[in-house]
């Protein structure tokens, strides 16, 4: 059956590349721009300061070696990659941030920001480590204050409220938009394929007008969602094939031997859980203007489920819905080699994982092909005991 592909699928699947020409165009023309590594990163406060957000995480092996000469050897890929294209100058991106935010996240991740100092004008906002309401939303609060006055002070320029809640709309709309492409995975069979879904949510960071990127995203969503209802979704229907949630991090830098080979194999990624999965999309900013910006900011910010806080029950709650939601047979959590905190959450997942009767598997990895072979069997076991428990229970 010949599927008519969404348009703008390409240019998602292509932006890293293309967005290299545009983020030198923003800078030609005036523009500034602030690289950024996290969920964490408060995209109302730069976006109401003017500035342009880019995403720099390290995605490829290639500047690992650079960055092995000044960091250890065994630390996650993810930090070694990130910071040896700002060592070497081998990311464009990297190279026209104009500042660069960080966030005191993992060890190795706030400690690295320290020598990345030396070579980019850093802002560091400070995490509370409980993702407690009462004990940290007053220092989340004051963090996010000091931020923003450091970026007045760089760019001279004055984030007024009106702009403070002007981007607040905006970035929640956004949000919005990215939960609609995570819930075509409901479908059954799923409306779009994970690898696409990723595609996209890798693709938007390198895309600065944020008017076409919407517009762009809702046109793919809209011929998603009409494709379905001709019966022309990307997967044949198969009520065997195992549906799966993929969770974790670093994924920009392992999907082709991770999320393209579980499609390959006869899966279907129908969600992803963590800092860029659903809950994060689906969770808005309060847009109540009578309060205090800052503080609504805070609240979304502090309820990021990522593995460095702790403890993190929220995450866990959320894997359960998801599980349900999207009627998921399996979690496949991928993780960075020497990246403790989702390693060993991943622990806690397989716990979730057991009281609702579903298999995960851990596949820790990093940047390099080495392991493909390896990840592949153990996608196609994981996947075949899926399908042979899903054919059991339908005779
Ligand atoms: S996993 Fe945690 S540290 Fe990494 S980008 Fe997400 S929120 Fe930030
Ligand atoms: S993958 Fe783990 S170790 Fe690496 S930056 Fe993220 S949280 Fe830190």
């Amino acid at each position: 059956m010949s599927v008519t592909l969404p348009e703008h699928f390409e240019d998602f699947a292509e932006a890293r590349r293309e967005g290299f020409l545009k983020v030198k165009e923003l800078k030609d023309s005036g523009k500034n721009v602030c690289g950024c590594f996290c969920q964490y990163t408060p995209a109302e406060i730069i976006r109401a300061a003017g500035l342009y957000q880019v995403g720099l995480c390290g995605k490829s092996a290639a500047p690992i070696k650079t960055a092995e000469t000044r960091l250890p050897a065994n630390l996650c890929p993810l930090i070694k990659s990130s910071y040896g294209h700002a060592l070497e100058q081998s990311c464009p991106y990297a190279y026209f941030s104009d500042v660069v935010v960080g966030e005191t996240t993992c060890d190795g991740k706030k400690k690295m920001y320290e020598l990345l100092g030396e070579l980019k004008p850093m802002q560091v906002i400070h995490l509370p480590n409980i993702p407690d309401h009462e004990r940290s939303l007053q220092m989340w609060v004051s963090e996010l204050r000091i931020f923003a006055k450091g970026l007045e002070d760089k760019f001279q320029t004055t984030i007024t409220e009106d702009g403070l809640n002007e981007s607040i709309e905006w970035c929640n709309k956004e949000r919005i938009q990215a939960a609609r492409i995570y819930e075509l995975g409901r479908y059954e069979p799923p409306a779009i394929t994970g690898v696409r879904m990723h595609d996209i949510m890798e693709g938007e960071q390198y895309m600065f007008d944020p008017q076409e990127k919407y517009d762009k995203i809702n046109a793919i969503l809209d011929q998603c969602e009409k494709n379905w209802h001709n019966g022309e979704a990307p997967f044949a229907p198969d009520p065997k094939r195992p549906r799966i949630i993929v969770s974790g991090t670093g994924l920009g830098g392992t999907a082709e031997k991770t999320i393209h080979v579980i499609e390959e194999l006869g899966g279907a990624v129908v969600c992803y859980e963590g800092c860029s999965g659903i809950s994060s999309r689906r969770r808005l900013i309060d847009e109540d203007r009578s309060r205090d910006p800052y503080l609504r900011i805070a609240e979304k910010y502090i309820e990021v489920p990522c593995a460095v806080v702790s403890p993190n029950t929220r995450r866990l709650e959320q894997v359960a819905e998801t599980v349900r939601e999207w009627n998921a047979d399996g979690i496949v959590s991928i993780t960075l080699h020497s990246c403790n905190p989702f390693a060993i959450e991943t622990e806690n997942i397989r716990r979730v994982c057991n009281q609702m009767g579903i298999p995960l598997l851990h596949i820790e990895t990093d940047f390099t092909p080495g392991d493909e072979a390896q990840i592949r069997t153990r996608l196609g076991a994981f996947l075949e005991m899926i399908r042979a428990e899903k054919e059991a229970a339908h005779e």
